[in-house]
């Protein structure tokens, strides 16, 4: 379906396939290799765009508003970047994923098509993958096949996630643990393009290999503050939009968790059940998200089963009984943005020992703020032990000052840990 908003563009179809390469911005490291595998499956050529630099924002402000929202600038900025730098322009796509839903990441494509137009590149095609709603993408169709290999790709990339942050804070071998994420990264791309990696049996034992890899990795036995980040999706999971938060943390002498992307997906899914109960949304809708909601359970289950029976790390909660964690503290239907899954993360952080979170938002996400910054007494009138700090990115906040905010975060916590100990 074309955009209502810019009338005349290029759309990708099968026959761009040979011929156009589609860049891939920057965005969840564990997981982007893996679906490129399976893009490369289907016969796509596709490249991972490495050009991070945080300054790349300053493109996408040249072509956007500055009141739109702060992932629209870091993405666009990184394309329009991307494309200053080609030769071959006539043979380039891009894809990009959209949320759905009632937020404003819905109107990022016609956000993107419109400044490539007024940056001399209207020629190049944009491919969206929702994930809200599956049947709302363009440029690639979603079947059940390929449905199922960017789900096998989801589970191994948040299971890498996952096991890097376990391991990555405490490793006797400086970069032992990156080095194991790399080479599975490798294995499992070519895996996933070859089509041997998608199957319930070998992400099973793809799984196991994989954890029982990180458990044997060397450790020392120290006890370090524990961070867990949540927050907007782009923010919580790129580097260019949160300031390289996470390698931050690192250098600070934290140990850190985010949670994974099934999290998020399963959120979406389940919101498609509740609109059907309070807003009347069509019976057929309320299937599809339900059949979805299962389905995509069912992968989330295999990682969580792998980490418990092969390792001595405690994985995270399965979505429904995340799900939970958030009644009491906020409405199911608060669910723009990342809604209610945000408090029902910090909850469940909380209780595995996460008690130190930094809520990443952008500056003016108005849904963020209310569900995440406007939860934060009650959450720590229910868990007095909790430290909680949000964080606001944005084009021209200090990056100085967002670090400070951390720092003073983190002194408060290694004094906790300090005293316990
Ligand atoms: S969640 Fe926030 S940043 Fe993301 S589209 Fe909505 S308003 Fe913008």
């Amino acid at each position: 379906m074309k955009s209502e908003y810019i009338l005349d563009y290029p759309v990708f179809s099968d026959k761009f396939k040979k011929t156009h390469t589609i860049l891939i911005p920057s965005f969840l490291d564990s997981h982007m290799d893996l679906i490129a595998g399976v893009l490369e499956k289907k016969g796509y050529k596709v490249r991972l765009l490495t050009n991070t630099d945080t300054m790349l924002v300053r493109e996408g402000l040249k072509y956007v508003h500055n009141d739109t929202c702060y992932p629209a600038l870091c993405v666009i900025g990184q394309f329009l970047d991307a494309l200053r730098h080609e030769n071959d322009l006539d043979h380039i796509a891009l894809v990009l994923t959209q949320t759905g839903g009632g937020c404003r990441a819905t109107n990022y494509v016609p956000l993107l098509r419109k400044a490539l137009n007024n940056s001399g590149f209207g020629q190049v095609p944009v491919i969206t993958l929702n994930l809200g709603n599956l049947k709302a993408s363009e440029g690639i169709k979603i079947t059940v096949p390929f449905l199922m290999d960017l789900l096998s790709a989801i589970t191994y990339g948040d299971t890498l996630m996952f096991l890097y942050n376990k391991t990555r804070s405490y490793e006797k071998e400086n970069g032992s643990s990156l080095k194991l994420v790399n080479k599975w990264k490798k294995f499992l791309r070519e895996q996933l393009c070859l089509g041997k990696a998608s199957t319930p049996r070998k992400i099973k034992k793809n799984l196991k290999n994989m954890v029982r890899d990180f458990n044997a990795l060397p450790l020392n036995d120290i006890k370090k503050v524990k961070v867990g980040i949540v927050g907007e999706i782009y923010v919580k999971y790129a580097a260019i939009g949160n300031n390289n938060l996470e390698k931050m943390l690192i250098e600070q002498g934290a140990e850190i968790m985010v949670p994974g992307v099934f999290g998020f997906l399963l959120y979406c899914f389940a919101n498609g059940e509740y609109d059907h109960r309070y807003y009347k949304t069509k019976l057929s809708k309320k299937i599809y998200n339900s059949l979805l909601l299962r389905f995509i359970s069912h992968y989330e289950n295999l990682m969580i089963k792998a980490i418990k029976n092969n390792s001595s790390f405690t994985p995270m909660k399965p979505f429904k009984e995340t799900r939970k964690e958030s009644i009491g503290i906020i409405k199911h239907g608060a669910k723009m943005g990342e809604g209610w899954l945000l408090s029902a993360e910090m909850s469940e952080l909380i209780k595995t020992g996460y008690s130190n979170i930094i809520c990443a938002q952008p500056f003016g996400c108005l849904p963020n703020h209310v569900c995440g910054k406007g939860v934060m007494n009650k959450l720590k009138s229910l868990y007095p032990e909790s430290n909680i700090t949000p964080i606001d990115y944005d084009s021209s906040a200090s990056k100085v000052n967002q670090e400070n905010r951390i720092k003073l975060m983190l002194a408060v916590a290694k004094e906790k840990l300090n005293s316990e100990n």
